[in-house]
């Protein structure tokens, strides 16, 4: 990937994923760091609050960097919300590429699909109980002989 240049990463979504979706992504696959990275776009984040503690001169590169490569590098007031393996990727929840939408929009189109499928998962679980269930209730007349 071409990180280093002048030219910020592209948006490629012009509309942000939906707050429910982020809020779904951040329930289940996020935790809170001071780095980030998009695996999509490319973006580099920081968050400098103080009560991180950081190598020796990392902030100061980072800022730096923010300066040499206008928009690859972003600097937050706020603990950044990392979505680790979503997919495959790794990204910060409100990255500004809005990447995530993609996720979103598959979710969406694939949702009669993906009910089914859990529909049917479900049922062949639901059998396997029973017949599990089945056995042990035999075995439970075994012991009384
Ligand atoms: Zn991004």
């Amino acid at each position: 990937m071409k990180r280093y240049k002048t030219k910020p990463p592209e948006i490629l979504y012009e509309n942000p994923p939906s707050e429910e979706f982020n809020r779904a992504i951040e329930s289940f696959f996020c935790h809170g760091s001071c780095r980030g990275h998009c695996d999509i776009c490319g973006r580099e984040f920081l968050n400098d609050d103080k009560f991180w503690s950081f190598d020796e001169n990392e902030v100061e590169e980072f800022k730096k960097n923010a300066k040499k490569y206008p928009g690859w590098y972003i600097i937050t007031d706020y603990s950044l919300p990392i979505a680790d393996n979503l997919f495959g990727v790794t990204t910060v929840v409100g990255c500004p590429c809005n990447g995530i939408r993609k996720f979103e929009e598959i979710l969406w189109h694939y949702r009669s699909l993906i009910a089914r499928y859990f529909e049917g998962r479900l049922q062949a679980q639901e059998e396997s109980v029973k017949q599990n269930r089945k056995i042990v209730e035999q075995c439970k007349g075994i012991d009384k002989i």
